[in-house]
Formats: C-alpha cells, structure tokens, sequence
C-alpha cells in the first residue's frame, strides 16, 4: 500500500482510543473536570456500566456560553497558557483533549451554565459533529450526557469487558476519588440504583467508612498529618507531605490492589511507591499478604511531572527516591507507633511460630522444647478428639468432613490407581516437613501442602455430587465489603450457595453469612469472605466452574493445617495416609508441590557408597 495521509475523522478516533479506553475512562475525565471547575457535588449515573449512558452533573463554575463549542475542540483548555504553566500544573486536567476525544467516539450532549452568566446552554455532538446548539435554563453548573460510547467504532467495542466488569472499574474510580477529594459530595447510580455517595464533609474517615465499611476502617490507622491535631504543623518530611490512612497488619488483603495512592489529587499507578508502602510493612505481614492503605502524597508541582501517560495515570518525580522513603517511613512509623511491643515468641503458645524464627527471635536453642533434627515424634499439647478435629481429619469422630470423606472414598480411582506407596512416617522438621520412608528412600512432605491438597480433593468431590456440607451459623456474620466489590459479590451469591455459603445482601454494602461450609465453622468468617472476594476479583468474569475452584482454594488454605504446627504422630499418620489416597498427592491445589523424594540411589551418590 502507498503511504497516505489518513482522513481527519480517522486520525481523530486513533488519538481518542488513547484518552478513552472504556466507560470509566470517561467518567475519569469528566469528574477531573468537575473537580477543576470547583464543584462541591459531583454526581454519576450510568446505565449498563456506562456502555448505554453516562452522565455526569457537577455545581461548578460552568462553560460560558460562548466557549461551549471551543471546550470540544483539540488542544482546547482553560487550564494552560504556556510551557512554563506545563511544568507546575495544579488542575487535573491541561491537555485540552478530552472533551474532544470523547465527542469523537460517542454522542455526548453538554447542558452548561456560568456562574457570572443569566442562562445557560446545550450543545449536542454525535460522533463529532455537532447536532444541536441552543440555550437553555439551569443552576450554575455541567451535566455531560456521553451515550452509545464506542457505538461507531467496533474495534473499540469488541474490547469492551461485561457490564459488571466495566461497573466495577467505574465504581474502583469514583470511590478513588471520593478519598482523595472528601470534601465533595461524590454521588454514583447504576441503573438507577443508588450504589455510592460519600457526605463530602471534608472528613477523610467518613469516606474511608463509606468506601470500606466500618470492619475495615476500624482497623485503620493515620498517618502523617492525618495522625496530628489539625492546628499542629503538617508532618511534611522535606517539602513532601505524605497523609492518609492504613490497615493494620492483621487485616491484610490477598493482593495489592488495596493500596491507593494519590499524588497531588491525582490517583496514580506507580509501582515503586506501591512497593514502598509494602515495605513499610516489613515483617509485619505474612509473604504474598498485602496491605490496605490509601496515601495521599502533596508536594511541589514542579517536583512531579504528570504528563507522561496518555491517560495522566502514571507521573514522574523529580526526586523519586525521596518520595519513596517519605512514603515508607510516614507509614512505617505510624504502624510501628499503633502495634503493641511484641511478646517473645513461644513455639508452645503459638504453633504457627516455626522452629527458624524461633531460633532467629533470640530464644536459646537450649531451653525451648524442640528437638533441632525434629526427629522422634513429639506429643502435641492438644490430646484425642481434639487434635483429630485440629487437623481435619476426622475418620472416628463424627464430623461435617465425615459425608465429604466418605463420597470420596466411593470414588474407584483410590482403591486402582494407588499414586502414592505407603510410607512409613519418621518424623517431623521444623514443624512444617513431615519426614516419611518408602519403598524408594526419604520423603519430605510439606504438611500444609498436603492437607490443602486432602481437603481440595474432598471438597471438590463433595461439589461434584452436589454435597457439600454446609453448616448453619449460630449467630449469623454481618460483613461489611468496599462498595467496589459488593457487586460483585451478589452476582456470585448462587456459586457460593453450591459451596455451602448462605449469603444474602443485607442493605448497603453490608452481606449476612448463614451458613459456611461444614469445614469452615471454626474460621473467621469475615476474615475469609474478604479473601474469597479478592479471588472473586481476580481477573475478568472467568467460568463457574474456574471460580468455584478458586473459592474452594482458598478454602483450603485456610483450613489446612499450617508451617510451624507441631503435629503428633498420629496426625502426621492420618494426614499421609489421606494424602496418598489422593488422586493427585504430588501438587497442591495451587501446583506446588507437596513432597520431595530423595531416592535411595541418590542417597548412595552423595555418601559416596557407589563404586
Ligand atoms: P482539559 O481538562 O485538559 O482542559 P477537557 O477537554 O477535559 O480539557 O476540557 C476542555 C475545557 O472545557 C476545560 O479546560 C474547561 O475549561 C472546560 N470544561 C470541561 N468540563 C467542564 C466542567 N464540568 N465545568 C467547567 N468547565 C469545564
Ligand atoms: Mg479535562
């Protein structure tokens, strides 16, 4: 093909797929400009995840009459003047290109007035021509109505995730928002129904309560400024401040989509920084746990660079390394200031210490009651029933995982295809390995591995027979969860019914639970349903029957028995027993594996046996 020059229309719609990539984005722009123009109300209906309509209505100063077609042209704003303002930009917005790029791609219809002016006007734009034009009455203020988005543009379309999906970014959004600004009202509808509003009284808490919920907020801590009396000097840390608040270590999240940052008003992706406010936990959380925490950064504009991404998510700092240690060390020490001095760790009080951290903490080998090597089988401090029901492993007493047991040892495969020899149990390391002798050498078990793997195994059984056992909570649990993710929470309710949770919305953002599943009734049910709907949140609307694996995963790894659990021998006992009627015993549910072997021949190698 020759090279030509590509029609006007087309260059436009390239550009706009880069400002607009879907509904939320925007809803980003135009609550930017909301927030720009002063607003102290801002409010967001949209209808089918703002695939069909979305509108925007702010009380801020209005568009005067006159500038309402300019505000839709390219490189159009009231924000910059030059380049110098380019480098200390103090409003959301500067490029002048969003209006543009959404008019071009949807049919968008702006009803404005100015403050200073006596009537308003309307101006209505389809795919970027402009259809109607003419004055109306209203309250100072902008409505933006963008309908059928993308409806001319299939490519785009095609891209576009399922309602609920596009919901739950626009809800993570406008909740993002509500944090950073709480001083403006922020109000959200989908369809009509009324699923966000922040009080806008300038009281960050209030917002943090209305997004996560009164469980979570109650296990926040301030930070920074946050944490003074309002009349103290800020706690700025060189000409960076660093506010806002964050969880505590015990109220953890599975991945870090809960840490939110904002630098000067503006939510950002930045992995550094997010990685900083990680390390501020350090020690404090268990690996692959992460914290929930929303930062609020403030520093000099010219210090932050914020036009390198097209959708303004990403900024660049001047002194990055600066930032990164204010925002640790704001965080860190506000923790460390909320935690109580820690105890000497005792492996007989806490099982879930493991013989390392032990050594590691300070106690002397000598007085603890380990033996080093691990070997010779110690008694548990649990006795009889007890220590069976610990371990979930309840061959003689009755018990929920009994039915569950029971169905799966129907199943042929068990008697057939034998996976596993008999093993012969020696002992146990470190409180975590169990150490076994088969028919070909040493095997290494990893005890929480290989209950995950037994209680997957169940569970899955029971599910497929449609028998999972699900017990009835005396007291049902209210849970709270954020606003982003009740949502989708409801939409899975019928899923989690099949796997023994009863569940049902109870106002707001708030669940009742009825019943667990039978193995779950020791848990802290709020604990993991929040975990559960971190799963849930993993990815895009995967199949049923992907996201019941998931549930029942994370199930089992709550229920298994932990590292650092000294087990007694006849626990180590049933445990293998049941691992090697399994039909896969060499992976956990999550493909790691649950046992090492040492062949006998390798043994013979390294002792230097064979000739
Ligand atoms: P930018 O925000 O980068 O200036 P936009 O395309 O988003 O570019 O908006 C263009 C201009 O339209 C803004 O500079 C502002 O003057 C005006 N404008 C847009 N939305 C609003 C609003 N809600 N209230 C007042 N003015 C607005
Ligand atoms: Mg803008």
């Amino acid at each position: 093909m020759a090279i030509q020059l590509l029609p006007e229309e087309l260059v436009t719609r390239i550009a706009a797929g880069e400002v607009v990539e879907r509904p939320a984005s925007v809803v980003k722009e135009m609550v930017e400009n909301a927030i720009d123009a002063g607003a102290r109300s801002i409010r967001v209906d949209c209808v089918e995840g703002g695939r069909r309509v979305i509108r925007v209505a702010d009380d801020g100063s209005g568009i005067p009459a006159e500038e309402v077609e300019l505000a839709f042209a390219h490189h159009a704003t009231s924000k910059l003047r030059s380049a110098d303002d380019l480098s200390q930009i103090v409003t959301l917005g500067f490029r002048g290109e969003a209006l543009a790029s959404i008019a071009a791609v949807s049919v968008v219809t702006c009803v404005t007035r100015h403050r200073d002016e006596e009537s308003g006007a309307l101006l209505r734009i389809d795919n970027g021509k402009i259809v109607a034009r003419e004055p109306i009455g209203r309250p100072p203020g902008t409505t933006m109505t963008v309908e059928h988005l993308f409806a001319k543009v299939p490519a785009r379309l095609k891209f576009l995730k399922s309602i609920q999906t596009e919901r739950a970014h626009i809800d993570g959004l406008l909740t993002r928002y509500a944090l950073a600004y709480p001083h403006i009202q922020f109000t959200l509808t989908h369809d009509g129904r009324r699923s966000f509003q922040s009080l806008g009284n300038g009281n960050l808490r209030d917002v943090l309560l209305e997004v996560y919920g009164a469980t979570a907020v109650e296990k926040m801590i301030p930070i920074g400024t946050e944490a003074n009396e309002p009349d103290r000097p800020t706690q700025a840390i060189g000409s960076i401040s660093v506010r806002g608040y964050a969880a505590l270590p015990e109220y953890d999240h599975a991945n870090r989509s809960k840490i939110v940052l904002f630098v000067n008003g503006r939510p950002v992706q930045d992995a550094k920084l997010t990685y900083a406010v990680i390390q501020a936990y350090h020690t404090l959380l268990m690996t692959g746990r992460y914290p929930l925490a929303v930062i609020l950064i403030e520093l000099p504009p010219a210090d932050v660079d914020v036009n390198v991404h097209p959708a303004k998510a990403e900024v660049r700092f001047r002194d990055p390394d600066a930032v990164f240690s204010a925002v640790q060390r704001a965080v860190r020490r506000a923790l460390l200031a909320a935690l109580p001095v820690p105890e000497p760790p005792s492996v007989l009080v806490d099982q879930r210490l493991s013989l390392n951290t032990a050594l590691e903490t300070g106690a002397a080998a000598g007085n603890r009651e380990i033996d080093r090597a691990g070997l010779g089988p110690r008694q548990s401090p649990l006795s009889g029933a007890e220590t069976w029901e610990r371990v979930g492993i309840a061959r003689h007493i009755p018990s929920p995982v009994t039915s569950a047991s029971e169905a799966t040892a129907n199943l042929p495969f068990h008697s057939i295809h034998p996976q596993l020899p008999a093993l012969r149990i020696l002992g146990q390391l470190a409180a975590t390995y169990i150490i076994a002798e088969g028919p070909e050498g040493l095997y290494l078990i990893d005890q929480h591995a290989a209950h995950e793997r037994v209680l997957y195994e169940r569970l899955w059984t029971a599910r497929e027979l449609g028998q999972v056992a699900a017990q009835h909570l005396l007291d049902p649990v209210a849970v709270d969860v954020p606003a982003e993710s009740a949502r989708l929470l409801e939409a899975e309710l019928e899923v989690l019914q099949e796997l023994g949770f009863q569940i049902e919305p109870f106002g707001g953002n708030t669940f009742l639970v009825r019943t667990v599943p039978a193995v779950m009734a020791q848990d802290d049910i709020a604990a993991a349903l929040r975990e559960i709907i971190a799963d849930l949140e993993m990815g895009d609307a995967p199949l049923q029957r992907d996201l019941e694996a998931r549930v029942l995963r994370r199930i089992c790894k709550r229920m298994s028995i932990k590292a650092g659990q000294v087990l007694a021998y006849p626990e180590m006992a049933a445990l293998v027993r049941d691992l090697e009627a399994c039909e896969s015993p060499r992976t956990c549910p999550h493909g790691r594996p649950t046992m090492i072997q040492i062949g006998l021949s390798q043994l013979e190698r390294e002792f230097g046996r064979t000739a």
